[in-house]
């Protein structure tokens, strides 16, 4: 049983929120003065001519916007161990790597104490609000997370994926059981060295404790998606090792083997009781409230790229709600879900205004400042002019910037957010899409977004035959003139031709953008290309991933797959099964 004093005081936080939320402005200032006291010293700080300065209106014009690529020399000497404050006053002595799956290659971000301090504040406070709501009970969560391989830089730092280095902190197991969540999973489950075996057991253990269970979680929404279809093909194997409380041999690892084994005793009624469940569940629809009885909500993050995947979470949860999980990267986090009633494709993050400092560059502002200049829209090539925390409009998109206290300082993040509103004088935001996830040929521009709606749509033709997109991505062909946009699906069976050359009309007609359809119009691009990958490509790419760094836990599909990411494009091009090309125009 747990003690009461380590239960988190959920009414005292939400105090703190609202008070904090009611002053953002200062707390800002005094963020930024913060961050830059405590790492005045280091080299780079030193380099921008501060003198000591601390006001928002000395910093933004002594130290440049920059992006990842400007900080990388800075980031590779800390992790190959020079002596020097380079980017922070203290040392920093652990390296994320972030999932790198929006840029092709993971990025190094420095990790610290003070950013593991602010993941566990966000955690609190969305917790707090969430809580408020949909009140757990002690209990357990089934979370489908997975820490990546720790290794070490050339300097000798700790490198591991940001989502690694938070689940392997101590500080979040104590975290978890504050917020009545722990996992169900024992450590050497999380830890372990493959995610198709931790997967596994991760569903064995959720299964074994399947009345306990009061939340079924993942970092990113897709890991939760993946886990349950993956149930699909193994339940039977999983109902075989409770049944004889022998786990599966397929299980290779050990560690994992024996920590599974202090969980697993024969069980035959619980066997029978989940083939039972199974066997009368139609297309697995409602399967997590079948198999969790007790189960109170689904939880992670859902917004953005996860959204292609609630309508399969949505099939899997029946009437459990979904609940998006907060918004941040490997380089800081930015808001939280405090709205949790809200669904998904609603969910805004209202930014914590002492956990970084924040500008926001104003998408149209630029956007318009540049045309008007150049005839042409260029997205990345604009001056921008950030505003603070305080001062954006609601309605209107920016791209974010984080100063942190982790070495980061005016770093354009690339993801754009929009304004819906305000919780006390800070921002709730709407996560819309990276910014430079981007389909143009000429003077087209279809972002991350865009393509989602499109394929939304597109994969309404296929619903009426039962069959749904299990993953996408897409490209530019640019080797022949003119050239044209290339559309990836994996679908869940057999679709006829006629069907799937109707989809590809229908994406061709769903890039709304005026560019685009000029530019269709006039044969100055060409027509879309849908090309059907075999069954199971998607799972290369991730395992691709993996075997590059990645983690599962901070997975997300390259909704885009450029020209210098070849290998992805590659798995792609070498399972195309059929294609075909729109006569929309
Ligand atoms: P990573 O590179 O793994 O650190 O991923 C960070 C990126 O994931 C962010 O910059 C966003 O693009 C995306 N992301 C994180 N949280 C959310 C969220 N709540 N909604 C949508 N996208 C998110």
């Amino acid at each position: 049983m747990l003690e009461k004093m380590e239960i988190l005081d959920v009414e005292k936080l939400i105090g703190d929120f609202e008070v904090m939320t009611k002053d953002a402005e200062n707390v800002q200032r005094e963020t930024l003065k913060m961050i830059l006291e405590e790492n005045g010293c280091a080299e780079y700080l030193q380099n921008m001519g501060l003198n000591g300065r601390t006001d928002p209106e000395s910093f933004k014009a002594c130290v440049p916007l920059v992006t990842h690529k400007d900080l990388e020399p800075y980031i590779q000497r800390v992790a190959d161990g020079a002596f020097s404050p380079i980017l922070t006053g203290k040392p920093i002595t652990t390296i994320s790597l972030s999932s790198g799956t929006t840029q092709g290659k993971p990025k190094f971000v420095p990790f610290n104490n003070e950013l593991m301090e602010t993941t566990l504040q966000i955690y609190h406070t969305s917790f707090a609000f969430r809580n408020r709501e949909f009140p757990i009970e002690n209990g357990k969560a089934l979370q489908f997370i997975y820490s990546s391989k720790h290794s070490k830089t050339k300097g000798g730092l700790f490198a591991g994926t940001a989502t690694t280095n938070v689940f392997r902190n101590p500080q979040f197991k104590k975290a978890m059981t504050a917020m009545q969540s722990e996992c169900c999973s024992p450590d050497e489950v999380i830890v372990g060295p493959d995610f198709h075996q931790s997967l596994y057991c991760h569903l064995l253990c959720g299964l074994i404790f399947h009345e306990e269970i009061q939340l079924v979680s993942s970092t990113f929404a897709h890991s939760i998606v993946l886990a349950f279809r993956t149930f699909e093909q193994v339940w039977e194997e999983l109902c075989d090792d409770i049944r004889e409380g022998v786990l599966t041999s397929r299980i290779t690892f050990p560690s994992v083997r024996s920590a599974m084994a202090k969980l697993l005793k024969p069980n035959p009624e619980l066997a029978d009781l989940i083939e039972k469940k199974c066997s009368r569940l139609s297309n697995w629809y409602g399967l997590i409230p079948e198999l969790f009885p007790n189960v109170k909500y689904i939880y992670g993050i859902m917004t953005g790229s996860m959204e292609p995947y609630l309508k399969k979470l949505r099939h899997y949860a029946a009437d459990v709600p979904l609940i998006s999980a907060d918004y941040g990267s490997s380089e800081g986090w930015i808001g939280a879900n405090i709205n949790p009633s809200l669904p998904p494709e609603s969910t805004t993050y209202a930014v914590l205004p002492n956990i970084g400092y924040f500008e926001f560059i104003p998408l149209k502002e630029n956007v318009e400042g540049h045309m008007q200049e150049n005839g042409n829209v260029s997205f990345l090539s604009t001056e921008p002019k950030p505003v603070g925390l305080t001062e954006v409009k609601v309605g209107e998109e920016y791209e974010v910037i984080i100063t942190s206290f982790a070495g980061l300082y005016r770093y354009r993040l690339g993801d754009v957010v929009k304004v819906m509103g305000f919780h006390n004088s800070t921002p709730e935001l709407k996560f819309v899409c990276r910014r430079n996830l981007m389909l143009t040929i000429n003077i087209d521009k279809n972002t991350e977004k865009d393509l989602q709606l499109a394929v939304e749509e597109a994969a309404k033709l296929i619903a009426e035959e039962k069959r749904e997109v299990i993953d996408f991505s897409s490209n530019v062909d640019v080797s022949a003139d003119p050239g044209h946009y290339v559309i990836f699906w994996e679908i869940s069976g057999e679709v006829s031709d006629e069907v799937l050359k109707e989809c590809c009309n229908c994406l061709d007609r769903s890039f709304v953008d005026a560019g685009y359809v000029s530019s269709r119009k006039v044969n100055a691009i060409g027509p879309l290309e849908l090309r059907v990958v075999w069954k199971g490509t998607f799972h290369k790419i991730l395992d691709h991933y993996l075997r590059l760094g990645a983690v599962v836990s901070q997975f997300k599909t390259p909704r885009y797959v450029g020209p210098t990411n070849n290998k992805v494009l590659q798995i792609l091009c070498d399972n195309v099964a059929k294609n075909y090309f729109s006569t929309a125009f």
